[in-house]
Parts: C-alpha cells; sequence; structure tokens
C-alpha cells in the first residue's frame, strides 16, 4: 500500500481512509455551526453561487457526492422537481444521517446512499449533473474520484467541484494566520475537537491549486473546464463538460 497525505503527515492509504472518517464521525453533529463560524458564512454564498452554475432544470438526473449535511442536495431537488432525481451520497455514516434528517426536515424524501467517491456504484451514463463540495479534498485518490465522475455523467453533462483552493499571494499570510490560529481554537471550544480543524488547514495546503486541478479533470474525461475563483481563490468552482 503507498503512502499519502493525511493533512501535513504522510500515512498510509489505510490509515488516511481512517483518520478522515474520523474527522467526520467527530465533528458530524457540530458540522453545520461550524461551517457557518469558520467560514463567517461565506459557505452559503459560494454554495448558493454553485447552485447558479448549475442551473438544474426540471427532469434532471443529478448526483451529489461527498453530499454531508446536504445543502446542496436541498438546493438541487427544488430545480430537478417531480419529474427529476437527486441522489444524496457520502462515504460517512454519521454525515449521511445528519443530511437525511435535514432533508426530511425540509419535507424533501431523497435517495440517501452511503458511498465512496472513489468508487461509483452506479451505471455509466446515469446523470445530467455530479457536484462534489468541499469533498475531494478528503479523498486518497482524486485521478480515481474524477474518473468515477466522469464515468457516471452523460455525454455534454457536468462536473461541478467546489473545493478550497490557492488563495490570491496578497491575503496568503493573513489566511495563513486564520487557518492555524483561529480555526482550530474554534474547533476546539464549539466542537471540542481543535485536531480536525488542524486537519482542516493541512488538508487545504496539500491540496491541488487551480490549474493542478483543472488538469487533472481534462485527464479524467472532462474536454472543457472553467474555474470560478471565489472569495479571492479561497474557493474555487471547477466546472468540466464531460466529452
Ligand atoms: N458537501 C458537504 C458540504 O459542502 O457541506 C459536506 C462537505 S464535508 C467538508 C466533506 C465530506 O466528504 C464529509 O461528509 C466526508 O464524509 C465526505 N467524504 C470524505 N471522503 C469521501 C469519499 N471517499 N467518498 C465520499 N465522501 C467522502
Amino acid at each position: 500500500m503507498s503512502d499519502t497525505h493525511f493533512g501535513f503527515s504522510t500515512v498510509d492509504e489505510q490509515a488516511k481512509a481512517e483518520r478522515v472518517r474520523g474527522v467526520f464521525d467527530s465533528v458530524a453533529s457540530k458540522y453545520d455551526v461550524m461551517n457557518d463560524l469558520m467560514s463567517l458564512g461565506l459557505h452559503r454564498f459560494w454554495k448558493a453561487y454553485t447552485v447558479g452554475v448549475a442551473r438544474v432544470r426540471p427532469g434532471d438526473v443529478v448526483l451529489d457526492i461527498a453530499g454531508g449535511t446536504g445543502d446542496l442536495a436541498r438546493a438541487f431537488a427544488g430545480p430537478a422537481g417531480a419529474r427529476g432525481l437527486v441522489v444524496h451520497t457520502d462515504i460517512n455514516e454519521a454525515m449521511l444521517r445528519q443530511g437525511r434528517d435535514r432533508l426530511l426536515d425540509a419535507g424533501l424524501v431523497l435517495p440517501s446512499l452511503l458511498c465512496d467517491g472513489e468508487s461509483l456504484p452506479f451505471a455509466t451514463g446515469s446523470f445530467d449533473l455530479v457536484s462534489v463540495a468541499f469533498g475531494l479534498r478528503n479523498m486518497t485518490h482524486k485521478e480515481k474520484a474524477l474518473a468515477e465522475m466522469a464515468r457516471v455523467l452523460k455525454p455534454g453533462g457536468r462536473l461541478l467541484v467546489l473545493e478550497f483552493s490557492k488563495v490570491a499571494a496578497p491575503l496568503a499570510k493573513a489566511y495563513d494566520w486564520y487557518s492555524f490560529n483561529v480555526l482550530p481554537r474554534i474547533g476546539r471550544w464549539v466542537a471540542g475537537d481543535g485536531e480536525s480543524y488542524r486537519y482542516l488547514a493541512e488538508s487545504i495546503r496539500v491540496h491541488p491549486d487551480q490549474e493542478t486541478l483543472k488538469a487533472m479533470m481534462k485527464t479524467a474525461g472532462f474536454g472543457h473546464v472553467d474555474v470560478h475563483n471565489l472569495s479571492a481563490g479561497v474557493v474555487a468552482l471547477h466546472v468540466g463538460i464531460k466529452c
């Protein structure tokens, strides 16, 4: 088995999967409030922008990978309508349960499926749109995951990857200070877990930057890839069209 990153640490691949599971088991019940606190509410804007770019239409069949507490699945369900289908998935049972409960609270009965983004249990060419928000960073084999996302899309279908990315140089120092000093403290006070939020900050630094991810998506089978920088590159939305 090869080694891989877990934040700034190098661990074997099995250990990474277990530690990522540990992070999300630990934060699941406080995930939404932490998202609002840590991003100062900006994650709502990043997701609303993604939903706008997605332009889901009535009858569309949509897959949300690493869907967690269900923000994107919930937003896609309305426009997909009764003729469409939105499938909410995650590898982590605790996160998936939180998401399923929130979807039910919003009056939405969607399929919530436990599945690994690196090995999708869907037939080739099943979906009009695939989304993955803040999930790709946690996957061990990103090339494999992107190839799976391409496989399950119909030709001409679109993949939306919303993820932390490389921030513009003038903001880098302030952003590092916030990430390594403030985030773990908020994690400790609110979620009782500073380490998971240190992992968050570290995993962002070892994630591919905008251009690298764009190249990876092209290699995975996306003929055209657009990159939308949000909040000066703190986050980027990559939109790939399957050839
Ligand atoms: N998409 C949600 C959002 O934007 O709020 C949740 C994002 S949360 C930061 C990352 C999610 O990725 C977690 O729910 C975690 O369980 C999931 N995840 C990690 N590795 C995964 C994998 N290999 N396949 C599917 N989901 C995975």
